[in-house]
């Protein structure tokens, strides 16, 4: 018999009769025989609603506070289950992150997992009853509630499944795996089979939501065996793989594309052309906590050049106060900013092995017309920054392109 940690996502118990029909799944894999224990987000909405209420009492919540709220999401989650469960003859008990001692740093709102203590889920366990655990929330050595970040939960179910050695981690969510890109965005989207550690963990950072790209980390760290399924149907999901023998056997060029609204940028416009510039005006953004992600600089005839660079469109406002703070001090002209841009990115490791991706993606935008404003690429993916108003052009056109499309053949339903 196995151990599974199974998670299931906000939609999957969006509703009493959600949680339900979890309920049945469970003791279905009780029934058989299997050792559970379930890792449950909040319902679907309610991170958000809460956040939203946060705000309305302050704009910038107090962090410390801020998780004491949003942390009681998934305390509700995991007690209807455990109730649904009950009500069916089997053994379950919910706990929160303090509980378990899922014990984190202190960095609220995004704090990381150091230690799982695994003493009272295994002697649970062992008396055959249900583990049911509020994914997402931790607990910091001072005792604090601290939580991990948005997606969080998929993570506590990959560090539970790590500190427990269970045989398999299953997150279950609103589709039936990973596809080639989002198929709420691409109807012609396929479902992979199998996808590397690699090539997940670059689409997770790159924006596809399916998986938080920390417990993707977590899974490739430990080799914890991962699989993204259904709640709504039955199959077989998609395996995230370690496997070393897939890449050496033939791969398609391009696995997956990823996308991401989440991007503004920040042009200086007519900086001097001397050392010292860049780390003067990006040192202070770094430690302002601002994550920078793609950085063009252009070659200029008169000495003087455009620095460009892009952050989470959440932060745009800070970076652009910073910014506002060196300018006269790097000599700059002026600082132009704009949030109506959106980053697509080719991912595959099948690119390590072929030139001329770039190229092929560069001229299937060019023939939509669709203007490339910064280029970014590294040994397995492309990323490419656009208006965001032709992202879905883009996806599309791309998919197509890299042979991505689900073949009339593929779809039995
Ligand atoms: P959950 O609430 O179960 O955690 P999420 O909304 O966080 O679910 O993640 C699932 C969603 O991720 C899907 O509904 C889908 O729209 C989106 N998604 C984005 N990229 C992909 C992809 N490549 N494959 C599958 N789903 C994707
Ligand atoms: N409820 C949290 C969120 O919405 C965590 C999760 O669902 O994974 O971000
Ligand atoms: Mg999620």
């Amino acid at each position: 018999m196995s151990l599974f940690v199974q998670k299931y996502g906000g939609t999957s118990v969006g509703s009493v009769e959600r949680i339900e029909a979890v309920a049945d799944r469970v003791s279905r894999f009780h029934r058989d025989g299997h050792d559970l224990v379930i890792v449950l987000s909040a319902m679907s909405g309610e991170t958000n609603r809460l956040i939203a209420l946060a705000k309305q009492v302050q704009e910038q919540p107090n962090p410390r506070e801020l998780d004491v709220l949003v942390s009681t999401g998934e305390q509700v989650t995991i007690a209807l289950l455990s109730m649904a469960l009950i009500k069916r003859g089997i053994e379950a008990r919910s706990y929160t992150g303090g509980q378990v001692r899922v014990v984190t740093d202190s960095a609220f709102n995004k704090a990381r997992i150091q230690h799982i203590d695994v003493e009272h889920m295994q002697a649970d366990l062992a008396a055959r009853r249900v583990v049911v655990v509020a994914g997402f929330q931790g607990v910091d050595q001072a005792g604090n509630i601290t939580t991990l970040g948005r997606g969080g939960s998929d993570t506590t179910g990959v560090a539970l499944a790590a500190a427990l050695k269970a045989d398999e981690c299953q997150i279950y969510t609103d589709v039936d795996g990973v596809y080639t890109t989002d198929p709420r965005m691409v109807p012609k989207a396929r479902r992979l089979e199998k996808v590397t550690f690699e090539e997940m963990l670059e689409m997770a950072s790159l924006g596809s939501k399916v998986l938080q790209i920390r417990s993707v980390e977590f899974a490739g760290k430990y080799k914890v065996p991962l699989r993204v399924l259904s709640s709504f149907q039955e199959g077989p999901g998609t395996l995230i793989t370690l496997d070393e023998e897939q890449e050496s056997m033939e791969q398609p060029l391009v696995s997956g594309i990823a996308y991401s609204r989440d991007e503004a940028k920040i042009t200086l416009v007519g900086v001097p052309d001397m050392p010292g510039v860049a780390s003067k005006v990006l040192g202070p953004i770094g430690e302002a906590n601002i994550e920078v992600d793609v950085i063009v600089q252009n070659v200029a005839a008169n000495n003087s050049n455009d620095l460009t660079f892009t952050v989470g469109r959440n932060d745009l406002g800070r970076a652009k106060a910073v910014v506002q703070r060196v300018l006269a001090e790097v000599g700059a002209e002026e600082v132009l900013t704009a949030d109506n841009i959106a980053k697509v990115s080719l991912v595959g490791v099948g690119m390590r092995s072929h030139a001329g991706v770039a190229a092929r993606m560069f001229a299937v935008l060019a023939k939509e017309n669709i203007n490339i404003q910064m280029i970014t690429t590294s040994e397995i993916k492309i990323s490419v920054i656009i208006d965001e108003r032709y992202l879905e052009l883009a996806v599309r056109a791309l998919h197509t392109e890299f042979d991505l499309d689900k073949k009339d053949s593929d779809s039995i339903e």
